[in-house]
């Protein structure tokens, strides 16, 4: 029986002819295929505001958060339901996280709950778009500017994605976006900030290549810089121009990836509707390009239901685990929702090149499962 995959890099020809001619040109490091990606992500996005490349979401969260001046002693505010590189990021800056609970429709972060967790240290609020969803943003950027607070979006999720008919990426402020494999575009690894905020801009641009002032001017033309200042902290974290070579054929494949996710989600709304202890997420599918298919599992049933796709050669995943129960971000407070959500949350195979054969297969399993479990 053939493995059905969670999740998977779809690259092809264009990829490794790309790759191919950025060997051959000779220069693999940050240059002109870096600065064409750039281009191209800001053409894609219709956005005015600046795009600037680096190695991984990751350091694209952790150098917003730098240049927008948050650093030890301070707080960031994030939803435990994340990925942990979102967590990580605040780390890195010497930061603390501190994690609020999520909202049981869209499990995105609950304002009401980030309330009891301002402090006077709170200098930030990180909102992640989970499943590409970012309903909710408006009330998040209200909070902030009642508190104070300056707001990072972490929309590793959501490359191609609309809220309310406008791209997600064209206006905000802050925003991070994940080429990692497995995201909605990949460039091998690599992200992105997209700002409209000059002076973080141009303190992303230098912190990414290790401080060195202007240093993406004189790369972008072919050149190094010899005699230069350093007045921040700085860190290795811009692309290669191997990287954005496979970023650039990637870009060109969005909206062919997206109209395979959203079918893919779609059809899963549909068939596994009814199907008993299963609850979906209120996801706007016909705007969001899904990254994942989270459901939750009601009954305690979880845990069977991924041995049950397991003997079927299917894979599963969990996103996430509530990042308040880990040891090194563990807070004294409950956020009730996570850590519910902790046990019921199972994504299930999306990626564009999950056939319908495959997709009935797993839509089979689940629901073969569901109703022995509800029947035991
Ligand atoms: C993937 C991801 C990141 C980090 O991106 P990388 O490119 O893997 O470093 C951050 N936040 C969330 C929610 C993610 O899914």
């Amino acid at each position: 029986m053939k493995k059905i995959r969670l999740s998977k890099s779809v690259v092809g020809d264009e990829e490794k002819r790309a790759i191919a001619r950025v060997i051959d040109a000779g220069y693999l490091g940050m240059g002109k295929e870096v600065q064409l990606f750039e281009e191209e992500i800001s053409k894609f996005l219709s956005t005015n505001n600046e795009v600037i490349c680096v190695n991984t979401g990751t350091a694209a969260l952790h150098l917003a958060l730098q240049a927008i001046g948050v650093g030890p002693g301070d707080e960031v505010l994030v939803p435990s339901i994340t990925y942990v590189a979102t967590f990580q990021a605040v780390s890195a800056t010497g930061a603390k996280p501190i994690a609020c609970d999520v909202t049981e429709d869209r499990v995105f972060i609950d304002l009401k709950d980030a309330e009891n967790r301002l402090s006077l240290r709170t200098k930030a609020i990180m909102p992640v778009h989970y499943g590409s969803s970012s309903e909710g943003m408006d009330a998040v950027y209200e909070f902030a500017s009642q508190y104070g607070l300056r707001v990072v979006e972490d929309a590793a999720h959501s490359f191609g994605c609309y809220r309310n008919g406008i791209k997600v990426g064209m206006h905000e402020n802050i925003i991070c976006f994940s080429f990692d494999g497995i995201k909605n575009i990949t460039s091998g690894e690599g992200g992105a900030i997209v700002t409209s905020d000059l002076d973080v801009a141009r303190k992303i641009k230098d912190a990414r290549l290790l401080g060195v002032e202007k240093d993406t001017d004189k790369r972008y033309a072919g050149q190094r810089s010899w005699a230069f200042d350093v007045s921040e902290k700085g860190w290795r974290y811009h692309m290669s121009n191997l990287m954005a070579a496979i970023g650039r054929e990637q870009l060109k494949k969005i909206y062919m990836f997206a109209d395979i996710r959203r079918r893919l989600a779609q059809k899963y709304l549909v068939e596994l509707q009814g199907v008993p202890l299963l609850r979906f997420f209120d996801f706007n599918y016909s705007e969001i390009v899904p990254h994942i298919f989270p459901m939750r599992v009601l009954g305690g049933c979880r845990d069977s239901l991924i041995a049950a796709l397991n003997d079927e050669n299917i894979e599963s995943g969990i996103h996430y685990q509530p990042n308040h129960l880990l040891e090194l971000f563990r807070s004294n407070y409950n956020c009730e929702i996570s850590e519910c959500l902790g046990n019921e949350l199972i994504s299930i195979p999306l990626h564009p090149e999950i056939s319908d054969c495959d997709q009935e297969r797993v839509i089979l399993c689940i629901a073969e499962a569901m109703n022995h479990f509800k029947n035991a």
